[in-house]
């Protein structure tokens, strides 16, 4: 691993500006993963014990991320850190490395390996994330691509928990119907009972199907900022599509869904994306509103901005629970006996999100809620208006 050694015979990180003059060499001859781990929390808690504490506390992290990391690294790998900076960033240059394929398990793995001794010595929370550089610019900065590790990292680490609560949800349903077979090929149960049994195993394998529809919904979609860009659509004809998917769930419920206006425009977002954040909150609207009542959807243009607007006159949602519904898993008290799974919000704010809009609830004047999802308009649409 490479580092200096200062005066006094300590090993030091290297510093950015050196490892950025390093990445371009080692870049021009081979890919090279960065790895990068930050302490958000670093310079607060630093400094607020005063400056001697604040450099112990540099110390003592910098000598356990030049341990770590000189455990976990081979020679000619690189690790960095500015004095003062919450940044630690190691390169995985060493030349060994470039005849074996870059893989994702190492990366992660020497991450939480150094990870795991900044938190032993600081106990603060810890963002990490790494990405490969095909290649490095001599003229760019690192910056950018520290931001792109941490933002990639995020983004792995929502997967991860998501999949992991939805693995976790996926076992109480599967145990439920398991032990409700169990119990009927024992054999000891009268017919009324059993039929009764069969119901609810059957609710709950539909239970199941909807996780997993869920789960899928959620792993189609690229998380990675910019990839719904790029793309867009008619509001109008994904509203029109919505309607035909919802139809049905709506007919069961008599509740009659209509558009309020006849405005459209044109945002910049991916279709199929446009169409799930329409499905998911007019379909949440028909489950959630007033039985034979009605839901009613319209657009808005606001400046570079288009919003969609879903009305329905349901209970609402109060002002308490108007943050937390948008959090994955979580179901709000209205949702009663309703059939669903908590996902459905979680995608809409993600994909209204990424593509640099925002989503919000209000009450709405059907005596409801108003779910507003506002998409930046298309650039040329944008432009000639
Ligand atoms: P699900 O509908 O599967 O529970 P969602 O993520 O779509 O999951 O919604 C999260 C929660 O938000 C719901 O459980 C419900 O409590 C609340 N909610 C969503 N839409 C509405 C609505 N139009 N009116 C009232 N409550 C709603």
């Amino acid at each position: 691993m490479a580092s200096d050694t200062n005066s006094r015979g300590r090993k030091r990180a290297l510093s950015f500006a050196s490892l950025r003059a390093l990445l371009v060499r080692a870049a021009a001859q081979n890919p090279v993963p960065l790895l990068v781990l930050r302490l958000p929390d670093f310079e607060r808690t630093a400094w607020r014990s005063g400056k001697p504490a604040a450099r112990r506390l540099e110390r003592k992290t910098t000598s356990a991320f030049l341990t770590a990391a000189a455990n976990a690294l081979r020679g000619g790998d690189l690790a960095a850190h500015d004095p003062g900076s919450d940044v630690f960033a190691i390169a995985m240059a060493a030349p060994a490395r470039a005849f074996g394929r870059i893989s994702p398990v190492d990366c992660r793995s020497v991450l939480e390996r150094v990870a795991a001794a900044l938190h032993a010595v600081t106990e603060l929370r810890i963002e990490t994330g790494w990405i490969v550089l095909q290649r490095f610019d001599p003229a760019a900065s690192l910056e950018p691509e520290i931001e792109r590790a941490l933002e990639r990292g995020a983004r792995e680490r929502e997967r991860y928990e998501f999949f992991s609560t939805v693995g976790h949800e996926l076992r109480t349903p599967l145990a439920s119907i398991r032990g409700y077979l169990e119990t009927l090929l024992e054999g000891d149960v009268d017919r009324d009972t059993a039929a009764r049994f069969l119901r609810t195993a059957r609710r709950e394998a539909l239970r199941m199907g909807r996780l997993v529809d869920g789960m899928f919904e959620f792993s189609l979609l690229d998380l990675s900022a910019g990839a719904l860009l790029g793309r867009h659509c008619r509001l109008g004809e994904q509203i029109d599509a919505a309607f035909d998917v919802v139809g049905p769930g709506a007919a069961a419920r008599s509740v009659a869904v209509r558009r309020a206006n006849r405005d459209d425009a044109t945002v910049a977002l991916d279709p199929d994306a446009c169409l799930q954040i329409l499905v998911n909150l007019i379909d949440n609207a028909a489950k959630y509103g007033r039985e034979g009542g009605i839901v009613a959807v319209s657009v808005e243009v606001r400046g570079d901005d288009a919003v969609i607007v879903v009305d329905d006159d349901g209970p609402g949602i109060a002002a308490c629970n108007r943050d937390s519904i948008f959090g994955l898993r979580v179901r709000g008290p209205q949702s009663g006996s309703r059939p669903g799974t908590g996902i459905g919000l979680a995608i809409v704010k993600m994909i209204v999100e990424r593509s640099g809009g925002q989503i919000r609830v209000l009450d709405s004047p059907l005596g409801g809620a108003r779910f507003e999802a506002l998409l930046p308009r298309a650039d040329s649409e944008a432009q000639a208006s």
